[in-house]
């Protein structure tokens, strides 16, 4: 019965470190290996569609 108890609290503790990587505004990785998402250098978002930032153009 322990070893689920520390299965769980490991399962939740994985789930934050991920949740605050992802939820991070400003993410700075130098990793060379991923190929790097595209970041908006204004507002600091992810721009996946490329070309102009969706949130930046809305706000003009
Ligand atoms: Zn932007």
């Amino acid at each position: 019965m322990l070893n689920i108890v520390l299965l769980f609290l490991i399962f939740i503790a994985i789930v934050a470190v991920f949740g605050r990587f992802r939820s991070g505004p400003r993410i700075t990785r130098r990793d060379g290996g991923l190929k790097k998402p595209r970041i908006c250098p204004e507002c600091g978002r992810y721009n996946l569609q490329g070309g102009p930032c969706r949130d930046c153009s809305s706000n003009r």
